[in-house]
């Protein structure tokens, strides 16, 4: 299993009393399924609803019931495995796994075990725009989630909700191949993002439709592996760093005063900023796993995994390279636009027959600014691809400058608009015409003759002469006329 362990960056270690520490970090990322119906019954998966109105007799458990298959939750799991760079199991197996909770009507968790539908894969994380880890995915088995226990409803009684019961989730393990709290972030980020692409999973981790259980364990670099504890269900990218941390420094400090790491499973709580130990770990033969007998083995033929290959879109590693190449940006503005497909489809729009850098210039710095700054995302932008293309076309021929384009960027988000209509309705258009900046610029030498005789002694002054002109013309003035016409008024050139 340690086959290809990683080492930790030497700034990545943690300091101790007795030295350095590793930290070891592998996650198991429960993702909803997108689709219609559950994983073995016609129920709805709609979010929402009237508790217990999404239940077939099969969520509910009746007995005699038989699960049948939501072959479009199997082409999912395929899918998400093609993205994972994984091998794909044309034969899997599900088993029961068996466990009494209140909200686990069937008394079992139908899950895979053994023969889970997708193995080995690997995905590529990035840790910054411009530093790349690599982190092996062990395995993705489909399974059912649980319904829901509610005990805030009644002063005496617990009420269960089955509307959750029955829906697919994937179940994505890692290998213990993270070794910080900012790299678990950016697996997870990664992940979501690859899911969202694949429209496998929404990756709505506010609704928990996507969830983490943290393992982690500590070491003195170069030792083998420590016990992992099991940080359940954490359900925010943020917390996860957290838990991360906390788990590590509590892990080091008994570890450093001599104690040992039970194995056991916790939870975090953000308010105190500390996990706690939920139950010891349970081990696989605790939950006697066994074949479901109301369900054959799960086949299908290559020719299911091929059509689904082909018609997978383009994932974000790749959509990043092409932007790079295409339109010349950086690897920083590349990771920006493909963290989202939307907005990586936006920035296209933009930047077709335009300038590349221009456009993604204008789309991350004022866009995403200007929406980020109104908590909205791309989809509900007011101001569409052509508008800002528009802007970013005035610019380049010269007929707005820098400044005014940032207003003329304000005008059409707040009252939309044509922005070539508006410039030239308005009167934003920048002047170039040197006689009259001659004329500006005469009057504001004739007002400071003073200055004149300074900016002769230190050029570097002429500055100040652009800024008052510029002030002078409304922003309006075409900025390389008024440097070169300065600079030959005061002597300069
Ligand atoms: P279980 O079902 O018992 O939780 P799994 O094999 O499904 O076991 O998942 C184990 C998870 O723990 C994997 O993500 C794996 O990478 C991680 N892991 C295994 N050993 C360690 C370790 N020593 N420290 C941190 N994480 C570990
Ligand atoms: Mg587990």
């Amino acid at each position: 299993m340690n086959a290809h362990v990683r080492n930790a960056d030497p700034k990545q270690l943690i300091k101790g009393a007795t030295g350095d520490w590793e930290i070891v970090i592998g996650l198991e990322i429960h993702a909803q399924v997108t689709s219609q119906a559950k994983l073995f019954s016609g129920s709805s998966t709609a979010f929402g609803a009237e508790p217990n109105s999404h239940v077939s007799l099969v969520d509910a458990a009746m007995p005699g019931m038989l699960p049948v298959i939501n072959e479009e939750c199997v082409r999912q799991a395929v899918r998400t495995g093609l993205g994972l760079n994984a091998q794909i199991n044309r034969r899997s197996v599900f088993d029961r796994k068996n466990y009494f909770y209140p909200d686990l009507p069937q008394g079992y968790q139908i899950s895979q075990y053994k023969s889970p539908i997708v193995g080995e894969g690997e995905i590529i994380v990035d840790v910054s725009p411009t530093e790349q880890i690599k982190v092996g995915i062990e395995r993705l088995h489909l399974e059912q989630d649980a319904g829901k226990s509610l005990h805030d409803q009644h002063p005496t009684m617990s009420f269960v909700d089955l509307n959750r019961s029955g829906v697919a989730l994937m179940e994505i393990v890692s290998r213990p191949d993270l070794r910080s709290a900012d790299e678990a972030k950016a697996y997870v980020t990664k992940l979501r993002t690859i899911l969202r692409y694949l429209g496998t999973c929404d990756g709505d981790m506010e609704k928990g439709n996507l969830r983490a259980d943290v393992n982690v364990s500590v070491r003195k670099p170069g030792a083998p592996f420590g016990t992992r504890c099991e940080i359940k269900n954490v359900n925010s990218i943020r917390f996860i760093g957290q838990a991360v941390d906390v788990e590590a420094r509590r892990q080091i400090g008994i570890l450093e005063d001599g104690g040992k790491i039970d194995q056991e499973t916790r939870l975090y709580d953000p308010s105190k900023g500390e996990t706690r130990s939920m139950r010891s770990k349970e081990e696989a033969h605790d939950y006697r796993y066994f074949p479901d007998p109301d369900l054959l083995p799960l086949e299908f033929d290559q020719a299911l995994v091929d059509a689904l290959k082909v018609a997978l879109p383009e994932l974000p590693d790749a959509k990043k390279a092409r932007l790079i190449a295409q339109y010349g940006l950086s690897p920083y503005d590349a990771a920006v636009l493909v963290a989202e497909r939307e907005q990586a489809d936006f920035f296209e729009a933009v930047a077709k027959g335009r300038d590349g850098k221009a456009a993604a210039n204008w789309v991350i710095n004022e866009l995403f600014g200007r929406l980020n700054k109104e908590g909205r995302d791309v989809t509900a932008s007011p101001m569409s691809a052509d508008q800002l293309g528009g802007i970013v076309d005035l610019i380049g021929e010269g007929v707005i400058s820098g400044k005014i384009a940032k207003d003329l960027f304000e005008i059409v988000w707040n009252e939309g608009g044509d922005p070539r209509a508006l410039v030239e309705a308005r009167g934003m258009k920048q002047v170039t015409d040197t006689g009259a900046i001659e004329k500006v610029i005469d009057e504001v030498i004739a007002a400071n003759p003073d200055k004149v005789e300074q900016a002769k002694a230190k050029p570097s002054m002429a500055g100040w002469f652009v800024g008052q002109v510029m002030k002078a013309s409304g922003g309006k003035a075409n900025p390389a006329a008024v440097n070169e016409i300065l600079a030959r008024k005061l002597g300069l050139s």
